[in-house]
């Protein structure tokens, strides 16, 4: 069975770099962290795609996850542009933020933007999230949305404050944006991660909005009796299987490609009844129409 990971984060030495400038450099918080020295981005990409193969993974969104390591995935991507997909975190409150998306767009192939409202403090309504629209319109990418609970585990881990505003990310104000762009697929990661409800209703009203499945979901404890096996249910009756992409959310080495969140997600998706031939498309064939080889 074909298989594609829609949410993979891109853990490079450049990214330790920019999270923590005072930490030592990225060997040392590498180490801090109990990662894996990252090496190079082309290092580090050889890695990531020796462990797809491993686990007969056949293509994977590798996430830049700090605003300006866009670079590093690009690396990567040049090296196996048939297996690695480049997203990459953009801040359109920040400074010179055109000129960086612009350059991630036409220059470094980033086929989506991400956005962390929560993070960067700025409404999905605003705007400059409105250019980021119309920036991923011109260059056929898509738009990534993180809304609902945001942890970021490397921050905790370092220290390093995470005063996130939760009511910015809010799928209610993103399908006003996104409904002015019809043509620019948008990935919810997580199912909307704890505003599930909002995520649903905001994918009715928008039929540009995807899901993604990744990460071990629990904000599902949020919702009393709520499980995996439910959720699945509810998001295939309201998107319909074409607009979920399985994920798992993998990140550091050495500990790699998640396959208990496949195996877990696998069990919900038998245990909600999906077909085979639905179960394809949110494993694989989603992500390849959304973001063709
Ligand atoms: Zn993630």
């Amino acid at each position: 069975m074909a298989l594609n990971d829609a949410h993979c984060h891109f853990f490079s030495s450049r990214f330790l770099d920019l999270l923590a400038p005072d930490g030592g450099g990225a060997d040392a918080l590498a180490a801090r962290l109990e990662w894996d020295p990252p090496g190079t981005a082309t290092e580090l990409g050889d890695r990531w795609a020796k462990e797809l193969d491993r686990h007969e993974v056949s293509r994977a969104a590798l996430i830049a996850s700090i605003p300006g390591d866009a670079v590093s995935v690009a690396e990567a991507v040049a090296h196996h542009p048939h297996r690695f997909v480049g997203f990459f975190m953009h801040n359109p409150a920040g400074s010179s933020a055109d000129t960086t998306l612009e350059r991630a767009l036409q220059d470094l192939n980033m086929r989506a933007v991400c956005l962390f409202p929560a993070m960067h403090g700025y409404r999905l309504d605003d705007e400059a999230v409105e250019r980021v629209f119309k920036a991923a319109a011109t260059h056929g990418a898509a738009v990534f949305v993180h809304c609902g609970v945001l942890t970021v585990g490397v921050r905790q881990k370092l220290g390093l404050p995470s005063r996130f505003d939760l009511r910015l990310g809010d799928p209610l104000a993103l399908a006003r944006t996104a409904a002015g762009f019809p043509q620019v697929p948008v990935i919810v990661p997580h199912f909307g991660a704890g505003f599930f409800r909002e995520a649903l209703i905001a994918a009715d009203q928008c039929s540009s909005i995807h899901f993604d499945t990744s990460s071990s979901n629990s904000w599902v404890r949020f919702h009393q009796g709520l499980t995996l096996e439910s959720v699945f249910r509810s998001a295939v009756a309201v998107l319909g299987p074409e607009r979920l992409l399985f994920g798992t959310d993998s990140s550091s080495f050495p500990r790699g490609w998640q396959k208990g969140i496949y195996d877990q997600q696998l069990r919900a998706m038998t245990a909600a009844g999906i077909s085979d031939g639905d179960r394809q498309q949110i494993l694989s064939a989603n992500f390849d129409r959304l973001f063709p080889a």
